[in-house]
């Protein structure tokens, strides 16, 4: 048909298209397959505060693709909401992250750190997600208050009753929250304050341009001032400059997450980086 289609008709057989479509639908038929063949892979990225105290880290999931590699989670993560991969990528991050914690309270040095785990809005409005961290949290009440839950500003398509709620039931099993890329969604200021966060973190674009925009530097000073109105933790992500570091610090915020500090790295990596750093980073 395409053939006899004249020239300002959709060709259907765009070779260039077709890849993409053919990549795509390779992709999400690898996806699929990713759990059950152990393909994903979690890093441990530094977050510390102004003392160079390691509080913690974020969790964040690679894809360790036969044929391509190290995946990043900014292609398959949109995919696997897409699909639903996601609900059982994200019920095994949580697990994983229960596990590391429970891991380290064995050392008396370790004990105190906390893991960050991304949320996707799409696994928060699951009708069973909190029925599910709940039961997770039967088996893992100890380390619960370690466990800090990033969600982004797309949670809040949602009605701001259900998603309060939600966080309530969760925050009083010890768990907390941070809104993750803060400043980059669509979050009205009335809304924000109605839920039950622990921090903000400011979006990694405006740390990049702290030094050079003004308009950047005044949103980070504005979100710091938020926080502290509504007595939220702030935390910057996508420090890597020691320039952004007093800037930061100059303005008010107090913890930190960045190359600066460090890259994402396997749990063994990031067991050796502390211990080598303990008591603290020093930023000088
Ligand atoms: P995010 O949660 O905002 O994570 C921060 C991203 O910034 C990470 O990218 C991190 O590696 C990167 N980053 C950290 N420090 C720096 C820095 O100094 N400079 C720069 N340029 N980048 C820095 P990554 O690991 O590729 O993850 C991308 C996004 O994928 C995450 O953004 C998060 O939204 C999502 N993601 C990662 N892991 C998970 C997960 O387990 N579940 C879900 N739902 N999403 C995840
Ligand atoms: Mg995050
Ligand atoms: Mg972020
Ligand atoms: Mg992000």
């Amino acid at each position: 048909q395409a053939k006899i289609a004249g020239r300002n008709t959709i060709r259907f057989f765009d070779p260039g298209l077709q890849s993409v479509i053919t990549t795509r639908l390779a992709l999400e038929a690898d996806l699929r397959r990713a759990m059950p063949l152990n393909e994903f892979r979690l890093y441990y990225q530094i977050q510390a505060d102004d003392q160079g105290r390691i509080t913690g880290a974020e969790v964040l999931i690679r894809w360790q693709h036969p044929k391509r590699g190290l995946v990043s989670p900014a292609v398959f993560i949109p995919l696997a909401e897409e699909t639903g991969a996601i609900v059982e990528i994200g019920d095994w991050v949580m697990q994983m992250a229960c596990e590391q914690l429970r891991a380290w309270q064995q050392h008396a040095r370790m004990r105190h750190l906390e893991l960050a785990v991304n949320v996707s809005a799409v696994q928060f409005h699951q009708q069973d997600f909190i029925d599910k961290v709940c039961r997770l949290m039967a088996d893992y009440g100890e380390i619960a208050g370690l466990l800090k839950l990033e969600l982004t500003e797309s949670v809040m398509l949602d009605s701001a009753e259900e998603v309060i709620h939600k966080i309530q039931i969760l925050k009083n099993l010890g768990l907390r929250f941070s809104m993750d890329d803060f400043g980059t969604g669509y979050s009205s200021l009335a809304y924000l304050k109605r839920l039950p966060l622990d921090q903000l973190k400011i979006d990694q674009s405006f740390v990049r341009d702290i030094a050079n925009d003004p308009s950047a530097a005044v949103i980070i000073q504005t979100i710091i001032g938020m926080a502290q109105n509504l007595g939220l933790e702030v935390i910057a992500e996508g420090l890597e400059t020691k320039e952004q570091l007093a800037l930061l610090k100059q303005y008010g915020c107090r913890h930190y997450q960045g190359y600066l500090l460090g890259r994402p790295l396997p749990i063994n990596e990031f067991d050796a980086v502390f211990a080598q750093a303990n008591p603290g980073l020093a930023y000088e």
